[in-house]
């Protein structure tokens, strides 16, 4: 028999692989309530567990400007979803699975581009400096010449 996924209540893609995780909100006992963010999982390492961090602005009265902030969760990792470091997930709140986690993942919605900010390349701001460099190199050069030209 082909048991069904459980309905989280949630309009989302249910994940095609099937697991017996206690905990998943789809195949487990887990039901979710509460809050719901999109975040990029920044780092997977732990068994069943994502680190999942997610920009917000915060409103600064004084200056009449946002600030950016970051919200860095624990959030349970079920097996049928698996989601890897860098993946752009959705979660869902639910009741404290331990000490730090009470937010599980529910939908893999792709990979986090580079470009939005969240994380700079190291090794791109070490290609640019060297351009710079180059650049600045080739001017000082131009500068020497002309100098020796006078
Ligand atoms: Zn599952």
């Amino acid at each position: 028999m082909v048991e069904k996924a459980k309905n989280t209540g949630l309009v989302l893609k249910e994940p095609a692989a099937r697991c017996n995780d206690k905990k998943c909100p789809f195949h487990g006992d887990l039901k979710v309530r509460g809050r719901i963010f999109v975040g990029k999982v920044v780092s997977a390492l732990a068994k069943n567990t994502a680190t999942v961090s997610w920009e917000r602005r915060h409103y600064i009265t004084k200056y009449e400007r946002y600030e950016r902030r970051r919200t860095k969760v624990h959030a349970h990792n079920p097996e049928c979803i698996s989601a890897k470091k860098d993946d752009l997930v959705r979660i869902a709140e639910c009741r404290p699975l331990s000490k730090t986690k009470h937010f599980v993942i529910v939908e893999k919605l792709g990979k986090v581009e580079k470009v939005e900010g969240i994380e700079e390349k190291p090794e791109e701001t070490a290609k640019q400096k060297e351009k710079k460099e180059k650049k600045d190199d080739k001017k000082e050069q131009k500068v020497a010449k002309e100098r020796k030209g006078k």
